[in-house]
């Protein structure tokens, strides 16, 4: 079918100022140049800039733009954008619109209210934003206003990283670099450039919105904070893959659409495990493109939710007892003329450039896993990792059948055969046999390699991806740029290339697990094995400025000591925001809804006791179910006293941001965990027509 009439073709990417719209519009000269700018082959001439500004905003008002903005990932870990009409008063009193180079180039926030951990004081509010040329501008309507952004990288005055996408293009170049390195010596004399790309699958929650009503902790936190155990949950493990609720559906064509038109190529949807809750995957792309497309893709979930009546919850974990939420991070390397640098081919054994890839890939998540653990520290997947519904905290690899042979034959010596994938029969004789995938799938991994990728499961479903993806891009290129130092000495290529994959092999055997991550045993042999486990976030992000980190990130120009110390100090001092935000908002929902609704129940409950015996009944059973709610309610009351204490104690904390995070860790996590406890037995014996929250039954399952 032809582009214009295939409504979805015609439809994706329609407010993108893409390659089509660069050639229809750009003098062609203009164009090629801007062509190599994006490939990373040149800078941007600030004379050109003027050319494509005034095109580009030519277009955008065509589209209905009034506005442009830069549009930026703070610390935040989502976006912000400042909008500037096009408008230009003249002598006349008229205006013109207009849209300067240099606007397009540069933008200037005031970055004093943005998280900068030190790296900016609020006197010197300088922050600079400068556009992201290879992720391209569009165009997005919201409401009835009409804007266009200007993917954008954030920095301050000294030109210090105060962003998630800075270090992430650093990274990137970082990585072709020493990719690049290692291809010559292998032989590629044609590759310009390696990239990496990404693949998020995300997940999330959808709930009715009237639900949310009385419901605080959702308001301001994203998760329920109370809410005893249903009597169903999804132990009958029929909403994976179920059929789709019809309002949920025309929410997701509602999705689609809004994502095709900013070119997102939302691909894959799906029910996930737990009631109420889904999941969204694009098409892979280069990996700022990607991060800056699953931002869009949280940001028109949220949309579109509360357009169709839904809440969307992005949380980690919006539901105790129910699976939390993830973000799938699918990763390779491509080369600029397509070649996946992880396609390992019919016989991997003597694919040198895979073999070479894979095991630099091994290296670098065993010697940095705790960086990588770090990269997908916050407060809600705190709640995850470990909890048997996600991986564990512990890093381990799935490399699969095939691989872990090769793995286990190059230890010995020269790697020698691949095993054959073989077909797959299903014992009907109307069904023909299929090819066999040469390795099974291991859900349980948290770093898995699934064919011609891999697969970093830890990530949060809220986080951004490119903490995870510039850490992972760093620790990569740094193993290939210790295998580049090998190869680039003279002797005998083959026999060099035996002698890293062999030490390699030797030397991280211990990180590839095959077996299930979610059993007791692993932790046990994981131990054993001395793979590290961290549990807690604090502790994770604290680890993250070990000496070997900080080398590793100076050594590739990612992130100086300073953006790097900076950058825990934020992500610590979130912690603490979350849970005191998270406690307070308990303290207050105990306080005013649950207690006085108990207090309600048991008067009502005196009475009748009082009442039944004037009538000379038996109000034993009443008794005892007052007795059971004033037990109840004292342990409430004495629980949210000891929270008020804990949080009042944290709070004195001053100038010390991981002891703070400690704290909030140590002392209000398990107060908090307390007040549940108690306020979740108190729903179980309170009349339900006084209880003031929207129960976990309404919220999982009415539609
Ligand atoms: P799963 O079966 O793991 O749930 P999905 O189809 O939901 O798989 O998602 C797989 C993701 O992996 C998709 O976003 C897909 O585009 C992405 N992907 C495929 N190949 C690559 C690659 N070479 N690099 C990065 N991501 C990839
Ligand atoms: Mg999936």
């Amino acid at each position: 079918m032809s582009e214009s009439c295939d409504p979805v073709a015609a439809m994706f990417g329609s407010n993108v100022f893409n390659e089509k719209a660069m050639r229809e519009r750009l003098p062609k000269n203009v164009f090629e140049s801007l062509r190599q700018i994006i490939a990373g082959n040149q800078p941007l001439d600030p004379a050109m800039a003027d050319i494509i500004a005034n095109a580009i905003k030519d277009w955008a008002i065509e589209k209905g733009a009034t506005h442009y903005c830069h549009w930026f990932q703070p610390m935040t870990g989502r976006t912000a954008e400042k909008h500037d009409a096009f408008i230009s008063p003249t002598s006349e009193g008229g205006i013109v619109m207009e849209f300067s180079g240099k606007e397009l180039i540069q933008g200037e926030p005031d970055a004093s209210s943005f998280p900068s951990g030190g790296l900016r004081v609020t006197f010197e509010a300088r922050g600079y934003t400068a556009w992201d040329c290879t992720s391209p501008v569009f165009v997005k309507e919201n409401g009835k206003n009409i804007t266009l952004y200007i993917p954008s990288a954030f920095c301050s005055y000294t030109g210090a990283a105060l962003d998630k996408k800075t270090p992430l293009l650093r990274s990137m170049d970082a990585l072709s670099r020493q990719a690049l390195r290692v291809l010559r010596k292998l032989g590629n004399t044609i590759s310009r450039r390696v990239t990496p790309t990404l693949g998020a699958e995300q997940e999330y929650f959808l709930i009715e919105r009237s639900s949310c009503r009385n419901r605080l902790d959702l308001l301001l936190t994203g998760r329920t904070l109370f809410g005893a155990a249903p009597p169903r949950g999804q132990e009958m493990d029929d909403h994976y893959f179920g059929t789709m609720h019809e309002r949920v559906a025309s929410f997701m064509n509602e999705v689609n659409k809004e994502l095709w038109k900013l070119g997102v190529s939302a691909k894959t949807q799906h029910n996930e495990v737990a009631p109420g809750q889904y999941e969204i995957a694009p098409v892979f792309a280069t990996v700022n493109v990607a991060a800056d497309h699953n931002q869009l893709t949280m940001e028109t979930l949220d949309k579109v939710a509360l357009r169709n009546g839904f809440v969307c919850l992005l949380h980690e974990k919006p539901f105790a007892g129910v699976n939390g939420s993830g973000k799938h991070v699918n990763w390779s390397m491509v080369t600029d003329d397509g070649i996946n640098l992880l396609d390992p081919g019919k016989t991997p054994h003597d694919n040198m450039v895979f073999m070479i890839m894979l095991c630099a890939i091994v290296r670098a998540v065993d010697k940095y896993s705790k960086l990588l653990r770090a990269s997908v520290a916050n407060a809600g997947n705190e709640h995850r990792l470990g909890a048997h519904e996600a991986p564990p905290a512990i890093i381990s690899i799935f490399l699969g059948e095939q691989l872990t042979d090769i793995f286990d034959q190059l230890a010995e010596g020269p790697a020698r055969s691949s095993k054959p994938s073989g077909e797959l029969k299903f014992g009907v004789s109307t069904m023909q046999s299929l090819p066999k995938d040469c390795t099974d799938r291991n859900r349980t991994s948290p770093f898995a390699f699934t064919g011609n990728r891999f697969e970093f499961r830890m990530v949060g479903s809220s986080q951004s991806t490119s903490g995870p993806n510039f850490v992972l891009n760093t620790i990569v290129a740094d193993a290939l740029a210790e295998i580049a130092d090998e190869l680039e000495k003279d002797g005998d290529l083959e026999a060099t290339v035996q002698k890293i994959l062999q030490r390699i092999a030797k030397e991280h055997r211990h990180i590839v697990f095959n077996g299930d991550n979610y059993s007791g045993q692993w932790v046990e042999e994981a131990q054993k094995r001395g793979l590290p486990n961290i549990g807690s976030t604090v502790e994770a992000l604290d680890s993250a400025m070990e000496e070997q980190n900080v080398q590793l990130f100076e050594r590739h120009e990612v992130l100086s000591r300073t953006e790097l110390q900076a950058r825990i100090d934020i992500l610590l001092e979130a912690y603490s925001m979350s849970i005191n935000i998270e406690a307070c908002t308990m303290l207050d929902i105990a306080k005013r809804q649950i207690l006085p609704a108990s207090a309600i129940y048991s008067g009502r409950l005196g009475e009748v006791v009082r009442a039944v015996g004037d009538a000379g009944g038996d109000a034993g059973a009443f008794h005892k179910m007052l007795d059971e709610l004033c037990d109840l309610v004292n342990s409430l009351y004495s629980d949210v006293g000891a929270l008020e204490e804990a949080v009042a104690q944290a709070c004195t904390i001053k100038g010390n941001v991981s002891k703070q995070a400690g704290a909030y860790r140590q002392d209000v996590i398990p107060a908090m965990e307390a007040v549940r406890q108690t306020a979740d037995k108190l729903e179980m014996v309170v009349d339900a027509d006084l209880w003031p929250l929207a129960t976990y039954a309404e919220m999982l399952f009415l539609r």
